[in-house]
Order: C-alpha cells, then structure tokens, then sequence
C-alpha cells in the first residue's frame, strides 16, 4: 500500500469511526419520584438494619444503584422556582430545557413545544418504552412522551401515548380516562386500537416482542399499582414490569425505556416513611433487572439512575431522636397510611356514626403502628384526639385552610397525626408535605456513565444521555 493510498484508508476509517459512533444503543434512565439523598440513605439503614455489627450497630447495607462506579449531582429549580414540580422537572431530562410548572414539554412563554429525547431516539430506529408505578399519564411518564400540554390534562396526555407509536407502557393505569368531567369517549378504546392493552399476569406474560403493548398492573390503589409496603397479592412489582419492558424492546438497533418510582413521591408526600423506603427498595430491584441487562451488554448499555426532586423534606434524624436514629422501627408499620385509612379507620367510622371514641383505636394503632396510646404525651394526646374527630367529622376539609394546611397538609388528619409519633419513633423527620429545592444525585454505569460525575442541571441529564447522538 502506497503512503497516499494508506493516508486515505486511514482518513475513511476514521472519518467512519467518527461518523458511526452513536452513544450507547440501550439507554436505561430510571427516575424515583421525589427521591432526594434522605430518601436513599433511609432505605440503605433499613435495609442494613438486620445485620448488627460486634457494636451492636447496624451500618447501612448499599442499594444496587448506589455501587454504580459514576455518581454526580442535579440541581431541580426549574424555569419559575427553585422547587420543581415532576411536569417540569421530566420536561428538563426529556428534553433538556428548563420548563414552568405543570409543563409537559413547553417553553415557559407557552409558545412553543419541546421534542423529547424519546421521539428523537424512534426516529433512528430505536424502541422506546415507558414504565411507572403510577398513572401511565401522570406528568414523570407524560413529558417522555407528550409535549406542549399541561399536566392536568390527563386525557389530551394519554391521546399523546395512543398516537406516539412507542412499543412498550406498563405499570399503573390512565387516569381520567373518560376526561376530567368524565364526558368524553373512553380514552383506553383509543389505546386498544393500536396497542394490546392486557391488565392480567398471564396477559402480560403471553406478550411476545413485536406486539406494542400496554400493560397495566392487575391491582391498582386508583390508577396507581399499590404501594410496595402493602404487597397485594397478584400485583406485578415494578421490577417485574422492567423485566417485561426489556423483554418486549431489546432489538439489534437499540432501545430507550424510561422507569418511573412514583409511588415514592406519593409516600414522602404523606410523609409515609415506612412507605417510602419500602418503594426506594421496590425500585432499587427494578434497576437490578437493568443491571442483569447490562452485564450481558456492557459496551452498548448505559444506565442512569436519579431522581426528579426530593419530596418531604425527610431526614435521618429528628429532634426527639437527637443522634440515634432507630431506622429498624419502620419494620412495625404494617402497611401504608392509604391501607389504614381504607381497611381500619374508615370502616370503623362508618359504622360508629355516634359515639366513636380514640380508647377504640388503642388495639389496631397497636397492631399497625406499634404505637400504645396509653402511652402518649399530654401534647401528644391532644393533637391526636383533634385529629381523630377532623377525621370523623370532616375528612374533606378545605386544604387551602392554612390552619388545617400547617397541621394535615391535605392529609387525612388521623393517620397523619399517627404518622408523625411513628416517624418521630424511627428518629425521622419531615419539613413540608410537598417538593423540596434540594439538588439529587445522578448514579450511572456503562458507556458515557462518567459524562455523569459533576455537579449540574437538571437538564444536562438530556445532553449526556444525547452524547453522540446528534451529529
Ligand atoms: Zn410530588
């Protein structure tokens, strides 16, 4: 080979080399719903809180996403706050720019609609899938494939997932899916006629690849798949529907599949500890389904693990608890404030019209919370007592009453105030019943996971994820 002649391979070899990279062809990006660092930390006690050490300590056990090898930092404000909501927060992955409140996909002037990475990624051939613990057009899904809508309007979203040609949505139901005033045509019909819409484990388990599916879950607490903590029998976990998903998209040109926790915000918005931990577990078991994926692909798979904004304001330690936080007395909640408040508080105050009374609680607070009223402060006592009658008598009441908001926060008063005395117990504490300002960590492994270390936007998530992919 002449000097000139091996110049111009060398030329058209690299120039191919450059052109050819794309990024990696199987992107995972998983996102916990309201799951700052306290939120991670607390299940990595829990989850360390069986095995004491010679001290008689029990240190903190590793999630599966927490040992990936690239970890980084996000900040959430979004284009009007610096406490995001998940609308815009999933607006900025999507599609890397800042959005307004309750934006899915929409510049913060209203004018324009932003393209997410998804039906960019469909246009080079890829399969994308959706999968989230709650509504499959709540505002965290719907910016994955929705663009210049509210978050509110749930039903103009989900005709945005019946027109997307995705492959692949699974996990909650479609909420308002006959409108918000329920006058219009059944949404889910829209779906069924171009997609197999299966809501049983043998309907999903019979799914093939090839088949553009929606799947959603056979037990559902509204549209949203019960809380992990509850453990319904015959509900497919999130892990099992992230299994699923890989099944139905992996081909030779790649896929994109976006998981949603967002059963974890749901919880730290109840300032459900117990709850939430057991769905930060829930969904460190989804990613380790990713994982198994990516041990098989190393070199093509690149999995981001974060999430949208921390919700609560939770921390591993309260004031009553000064430096020992009990984390292991989660373990005494037997289920989530939802299953309390509809199989044991409601149940009881229907049929104790008259003369319900608290001494009435005292065996079945026992037995879910672990807590002895008997054994209450005076203070306690009273807040409880308080809250048990605005439960009896007016369970609806108007949030917008500040005096209400500061002690229930739109909580049903009962199990809120019970909460708190249990939470107080764990050495857990909460500041708000909605988002915080706090930046979230960014885990990653797999090709370009180190783009992920550092300390950035929100948005920059979209940009790495994009990396190679827009020459
Ligand atoms: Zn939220």
């Amino acid at each position: 080979m002449g000097g000139l002649k091996a110049a111009v391979f060398i030329f058209a070899f690299l120039f191919f080399a450059a052109s050819a990279y794309a990024g990696p062809k199987y992107i995972f990006l998983f996102i916990g719903d309201g799951m700052g660092l306290p939120q991670i930390s607390a299940a990595e006690a829990y989850k360390g809180a069986a095995n004491k050490n010679r001290d008689g300590f029990s240190p903190p056990e590793p999630l599966i996403f927490t040992g990936f090898p690239a970890l980084g930092l996000a900040r959430t404000y979004n284009a009007g706050s610096y406490i995001t909501d998940s609308a815009s927060a999933a607006t900025a992955m999507a599609s890397g720019r800042k959005a307004s409140r309750g934006a899915v996909n929409v510049s913060p002037d209203g004018k324009s609609s932003y393209t997410p990475i998804t039906h960019t990624l469909k246009g080079r051939g890829y399969k994308i899938g959706v999968v989230t613990s709650v509504a499959l057009n709540h505002a965290t899904p719907a910016a994955f494939y929705a663009s210049g809508v509210g978050r509110g309007d749930a039903y103009a979203i989900a005709e945005a997932l019946a027109d997307s040609g995705f492959d692949y949505f699974g996990g909650g139901g479609i909420a308002q899916a006959r409108g918000r005033n329920s006058d219009k045509p059944d949404v889910l019909k829209k779906i069924a006629e171009k997609y197999a819409v299966v809501s049983t484990k043998e309907g999903m388990r019979a799914l093939k690849p090839g088949v553009k599916a929606v799947v959603i879950n056979e037990v559902l607490n509204g549209s949203s798949m019960p809380f992990a903590i509850d453990g319904e029998k015959g509900s497919p976990s999130l892990a099992d529907h992230t299994e699923k998903a890989i099944e139905m998209l992996y081909n030779e040109k790649g896929f994109f599949l976006m998981v949603e926790g967002g059963n974890i915000d749901y919880a730290c918005h109840a300032n459900d500890a117990a709850a939430a931990v057991k769905e930060v577990l829930a969904f460190d078991e989804a990613v380790g389904k990713a994982l198994e994926f990516y041990r098989k692909h190393p070199k093509d798979t690149l999995i981001v693990v974060t999430g949208d904004h921390e919700t609560g304001g939770m921390s591993v330690g309260y004031i009553s608890s000064r430096f020992n936080a009990p984390i292991e007395r989660l373990a005494l909640q037997k289920g989530s404030h939802k299953k309390f408040i509809n199989e044991i508080f409601k149940p009881y105050s229907e049929k104790n019209t008259s003369g319900a009374s608290l001494v009435h609680m005292k065996k079945p607070v026992m037995e879910f919370f672990g807590i002895d009223l008997d054994a209450l402060s005076g203070a306690e006592k009273a807040s409880l007592e308080k809250a048990f009658v605005q439960s009896l008598t007016d369970p609806d009441y108007d949030w917008k009453n500040k005096e209400l908001y500061m002690l229930y926060g739109g909580n049903d008063p009962f199990s809120n105030e019970l909460l708190k005395i249990f939470n107080a117990g764990a050495g857990i504490g909460w500041t708000t019943y909605v988002h915080t300002g706090q930046p979230v960590p960014v885990f990653a492994i797999g090709e370009n996971s180190e783009l992920f270390k550092g300390y950035y936007d929100n948005t920059d998530i979209y940009v790495k994820m994009m990396e190679g992919k827009n020459e």
